[in-house]
């Protein structure tokens, strides 16, 4: 089972993919992380992602795509993928149709989790004290969510059109939304 977990920046995506990862069996693909390995390393891609990232921008579809396909491609034993933080442009996501395709493999869901950027920025603030993440501040993810609006949220309506794609209400408990998310997928 192929998964992408959608949502504004704070809805719970990485917190939910941990969770289903492990009820499933399944690899958790998380751009943001290999970005932040790839800054750690201090890689060339690193060195060039760093301000992007703690500036709020989107990094370019190219080099994400570059990180992302080698990770699926050494990700395959498992028994399907999470796909968490890709795509995030319209570019991505067709990107991402033609990869699955040259590998023999299928997206089953799309699932957007629902939260009012209210609700996202004080979630993001309180995670900001927690783990530290530096584009985890005010102006950044205002940034953040501009370009989500922007170049990100359209992927809904093309995954939705695939007859793919449902929402889910991501506000409450990481249980409560983590319970919706298994009733909505039958598992
Ligand atoms: P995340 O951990 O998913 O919130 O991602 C943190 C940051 O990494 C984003 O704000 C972007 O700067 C960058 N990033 C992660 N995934 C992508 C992607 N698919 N395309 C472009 N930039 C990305």
């Amino acid at each position: 089972m192929n998964i992408v977990i959608f949502g504004v920046p704070g809805a719970g995506k990485g917190t939910q993919c941990k969770l289903l990862s492990e009820r499933l069996g399944l690899v958790h693909i998380s751009t943001g992380d290999l970005i932040r390995s790839e800054i750690a390393e201090k890689s060339e891609i690193g060195i060039k992602a760093e301000n992007i990232i703690n500036s709020g921008k989107l990094l370019d579809d190219i080099t994400v795509f570059e990180i992302f396909s080698k990770k699926l491609h050494n990700s395959l034993q498992k028994r399907g993928v999470l796909f968490d933080g890709f795509p995030r442009t319209l570019k991505q996501a067709e990107m991402l149709d033609d990869l699955l395709v040259s590998m023999n493999m299928k997206l089953d869901h799309f699932i957007e989790l629902m939260l009012t950027e209210n609700e996202s920025v004080s979630r993001i603030l309180k995670r900001a004290s927690i783990e530290g993440r530096t584009d985890d501040n005010p102006e950044t993810v205002k940034s953040r969510f501009q370009e989500y609006t922007l170049k990100t949220a359209p992927i809904a309506g093309y995954y939705r059109k695939k007859g793919i794609g449902f929402s889910i209400n991501g506000t409450g408990t990481v249980e409560e939304v983590y319970n919706r998310i298994v009733l909505a997928l039958k598992i």
